[in-house]
């Protein structure tokens, strides 16, 4: 078996601040090729997971791979998860890269394999970082290109915040506060937010309060996701009366097929659905954005956060999502790096 595994340093554009962790200049992703295939693990030590993690448990994991077998991708990731636990970013790497294998051994982009419409792709959202007012203010200015923003908040000054960035926008904004807020301190505040035309609010309070999370959704108008409460299929049922909708990333939840089993399940559960990522590059953000003809929310701008992306792949019509067109994944290295 043909596998390499490279750790690449992506160079952040501005430094990156959210509610529960300090300024970041650059954040640490891992690709592996598998027989032909690519993919991406941009682990987040919130969840547990590492650049140092993944490797290992690439070496776990590993030995086991049979070339023969690697087409069958729901048998594979079945045997991964009764070996290794855990390691979602990790199992999210090698789940891309059979994907990207798989659709250019078939010689067919990863949304025509899932019988995908291209054209309904999403408008991705663009993240706007905290700071203060004055620099949110300078970073909205600058995000001209991009239609709709995403705010992260969580601080004293969220109000102000916002008030400052409606005086120079007319956007569609979404929210995020990161598990920052209080249940009654949410209610409060996203009350206010509704009243400056915010669409939707993120994960307002604690990842394991569920019944903050309902009362928060009982008091308010505006759609309230789930971001950091749900990470896999298993844990929407017990979530789906606590909030509108969730949020799916692919490090979370371990790769494409199960990021499908969520949509679908969350579905059925009558939630909306967001696809989201972390800072990664055009490797993950382009395998993701193969998925959102079939969700509501595109949050995928870790790519354009990022000054030494490795790939071009997935590109932005006035902000709308354009799929490349080539086999698998559809990334290729970017020359001049
Ligand atoms: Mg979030």
């Amino acid at each position: 078996m043909h596998i390499v595994s490279k750790i690449t340093e992506l160079q952040l554009n501005h430094p990156f601040k959210i509610a529960r962790r300090a300024t970041d200049a650059y954040r640490q992703v891992f690709s592996v090729e598998l027989d032909g295939g690519i993919g991406e693990a941009a682990p987040a030590l919130f969840y547990g997971e590492t650049v140092q993690t993944v490797a290992t448990a690439l070496e776990t994991i590993a030995p086991a791979l049979e070339v023969t077998k690697l087409d069958a991708i729901q048998d594979v990731m079945a045997d991964i998860e009764t070996t290794l636990g855990g390691n979602y970013a990790a199992k999210s790497a090698i789940d891309m890269a059979l994907h990207d294998r798989l659709g250019k051994k078939l010689g067919i982009p990863l949304y025509q394999l899932w019988g995908l419409n291209p054209q309904k792709t999403r408008y991705t959202s663009f993240t706007i970082g905290l700071d203060e007012p004055e620099v949110m203010a300078a970073k909205t200015r600058h995000a001209e290109a991009y239609p709709i923003l995403k705010v992260k908040l969580g601080t004293p000054r969220d109000i102000e915040i916002i008030q400052t960035l409606r005086d120079i926008t007319d956007k569609p904004i979404y929210v995020d506060a990161n598990t920052a807020w209080h249940p009654k301190e949410a209610v409060r505040k996203i009350q206010e937010l509704a009243r400056y035309g915010v669409e939707l609010v993120e994960q307002p309070t604690k990842p394991g309060d569920l019944v903050g999370l309902k009362f928060v959704r009982e008091h308010t108008e505006l759609p309230i996701i789930a971001d950091e409460s749900i990470k896999r299929a298993s844990d929407i049922p017990a979530l789906a009366e606590c909030v509108d909708g969730i949020n799916i990333k692919l490090v979370k939840c371990g790769g494409l097929l199960e990021a499908r089993r969520m949509i679908h399940v969350a579905r059925a559960h009558g939630l909306l659905v967001m696809l989201g990522c972390m800072i990664e590059s055009s490797l993950g953000i382009t395998a993701a954005a193969h998925l959102t003809p079939l969700v509501d929310y595109a949050d995928l701008d870790g790519n354009l956060l990022i000054a030494n992306d490795p790939y071009t792949g997935v590109t932005l019509d006035k902000g709308k999502l354009i799929l490349p067109k080539r086999p698998g994944i559809g990334v290729q290295p970017r020359r001049n790096l």
